[in-house]
């Protein structure tokens, strides 16, 4: 077993030893993070990670995604990130991790995912607010893995930017400064393509791809070749 823990490559494993000498009731292995079901149940977050008490500890807080899944994270009336990647028509956490899971990274310049976060189909970066969520008494952890937990769901008001990672990057929402949220009155917006109803900072229509704000319009057509921009 301890072979097992020393030859993996992605941190998953830990071992300690009382004496030294690692033998029966001397070693303890554990798995860092990543439980689910019964066992994340016994798990305390604030024991088996370290606590992270200020925004400096982790200033950058990114969630890696699929595009596939936004709409049931920032679409309109949805509940944002909830933990173990569960999604919000899945009410059931049964079998699932108990967390969700946050890189300090952010994408390299040259479209590198932080490492363990580098899924199949990972295509898209949500920012999350660090400050805030500790401000508002959220429970926050650094794994050993180095890999930032949260065991509460995280709603759209602690979600800064959502954008692709690849080409073209396009930012899909982006959260108005709060003196912007003060003077508004509508609460959501419709797609002017497909009427799909969209949470009010939505760039670009979770349906259709619509650009459905003047920026997310730039945003796009500063990725295209002259002459395919609109006139
Ligand atoms: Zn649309």
């Amino acid at each position: 077993m301890l072979s097992c823990v020393y030859f993996q490559n992605k941190n998953r494993f830990q071992a300690v030893s009382r004496s030294g000498v690692p033998g029966p009731k001397d070693t303890l292995l554990r798995c860092i993070q990543g439980h689910s079901g019964q066992i994340a149940g016994q798990i305390k977050s604030r024991l088996a990670h370290t606590q992270i008490l200020r925004a400096e500890q982790c200033p950058t807080l990114a969630h890696y995604t699929k595009t596939e899944l936004l709409p049931k994270i920032i679409g309109y009336n949805m509940p944002g990130l909830l933990p173990g990647g569960r999604t919000a028509d899945e009410p059931s956490q049964e079998g699932r991790r108990s967390h969700v899971h946050m890189s300090k990274q952010l994408v390299s310049a040259t479209g590198v995912i932080p490492e363990k976060f580098r899924r199949r189909d990972v295509d898209c970066c949500i920012r999350l607010d660090s400050k805030k969520l500790l401000d508002d008494g959220c429970e926050l952890s650094l794994s050993d893995a180095d890999v930032v937990l949260a065991d509460v769901d995280l709603p759209l008001p602690y979600i800064e930017l959502v954008q692709l990672l690849k080409w073209p990057q396009l930012t899909m929402y982006c959260r108005p400064k709060d003196t912007d949220m003060a003077v508004r009155e509508d609460q959501s917006v419709d797609c002017s393509q497909c009427g799909e109803i969209h949470e009010l900072d939505t760039w670009v229509c979770l349906r259709c791809w619509e650009p459905m704000t003047i920026a997310a319009i730039h945003d796009r057509e500063g990725f295209l070749p002259k002459t395919e921009r609109k006139a």
